[in-house]
């Protein structure tokens, strides 16, 4: 077998976020003493699964230039990695549906598809590496049916398992791997990247990054030129509620899709909670103001009872039954957050 199908076409191999790069090439260094099997863990948002890619890359990359090096680009397997055909790599994530919904769960029948990929030996003499990404979904069978495959490791075998929430796996799993812990970028450094990565101003790329919860990759989608101006209208458009009925607020977000206002929503509601309690905004600092001015018109009881149906809410996002009135019944759970339902009901 021809084992360096070297081509003069080059691969871009799977990256790390600059800010993990340091902990990538230590990873690297160590290969041959690394686990069979690694969770990675570190804030959300951050990149953890861009690491895992990286690292699968690079460790079945066939011509390293050096221990600590990302894949080459130019091999055979570099090549087969960027295609997402590796014969000795398997991924299991969540599945997604037509309509773009990821299932809540890794199924055992997902893992059942890797079926003799643990018994039949290596196609190409190295390494075989299965992710499981975010291993937080797998459900209970999943999670013990992974177990037997840990408890005996074929030769050669690596798991990567990727989750933002380690305390959310089962701690059987947890005790059979290695904890790598990843830092997040400090504030500069993911201002920085969301800037290059978007092309948006520094100012911009604070607001984004606050409005994504200080995660660097969410705030990077928000900022996209396509996105950002849509991001900005629906938030606009929120901030008018409850001075704006309802209806008209339901109106203008006719065009957005729930999965992207709902979430704003959810953290405008949020900030007013903390700014209710005498904290300073955590998503919209920009907005404090218009923050204030609405708290002052709320009561904390209300805002937490918005909180809870906006999450009650959030599991139908993917597939709403009657996308108008799902929209208005959001909307309406922040409006009675200022308008008590007893005083609608004597209005009647
Ligand atoms: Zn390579």
């Amino acid at each position: 077998m021809n084992n360096n199908n070297v081509s003069s076409e080059h691969h871009a191999p799977p990256e790390a976020m600059p800010w993990h790069q340091t902990a990538l090439t230590d990873l690297l260094t160590h290969r041959d003493r690394l686990p069979h099997a690694l969770l990675l863990t570190g804030p959300a948002g951050t990149g953890l699964s861009q690491f895992g890619q990286a690292l699968a890359g690079a460790l079945l990359c066939e011509t390293p230039q050096t221990a600590g090096s990302p894949g080459c680009g130019r091999c055979a397997a570099c090549g087969w990695m960027a295609a997402g055909s590796h014969p000795d790599f398997r991924a299991l994530n969540r599945m997604v549906d037509d309509d773009g919904k990821e299932s809540a769960e890794i199924k055992v029948e997902q893992f059942r598809t890797l079926g003799d990929f643990f018994t039949v030996g290596a196609h190409r003499a190295g390494r075989r590496i299965v992710i499981i990404d975010p291993a937080d979904a797998l459900n209970t069978v999943t999670a013990n049916a992974l177990l037997k495959t840990l408890e005996e490791p074929g030769e050669g075998l690596l798991f990567i398992l990727i989750s933002h929430r380690i305390d959310a796996l089962p701690p059987t799993i947890r005790s059979r791997c290695q904890l790598y812990r990843l830092d997040g970028p400090d504030l500069d450094a993911a201002c920085a990247w969301i800037q290059g990565a978007t092309g948006c101003s520094a100012q911009d790329a604070q607001t984004w990054l606050a409005m994504a919860g200080g995660a660097p990759l969410p705030a990077a989608h928000l900022a996209e030129p396509a996105r950002a101006a849509a991001h900005r209208a629906m938030l606009e458009t929120l901030a008018k509620l409850p001075d704006t009925a309802t209806v008209e607020v339901a109106d203008a977000l006719q065009s957005f899709e729930p999965r992207l206002w709902l979430p704003l929503l959810q953290r405008w509601v949020m900030d007013l909670g903390r700014v209710k309690q005498g904290a300073a905004p955590r998503y919209f600092p920009q907005w404090s103001g218009r923050l204030q001015e609405l708290a002052g018109r709320s009561d904390t009881d209300r805002l937490v009872k918005a909180g809870r149906v906006l999450a009650g809410q959030f599991r139908l996002v993917g597939h709403p039954l009657n996308p108008r009135l799902f929209c208005e019944e959001s909307l309406g759970a922040l409006a009675n957050a200022f308008t008590p339902i007893a005083t609608l009901e004597r209005g009647r």
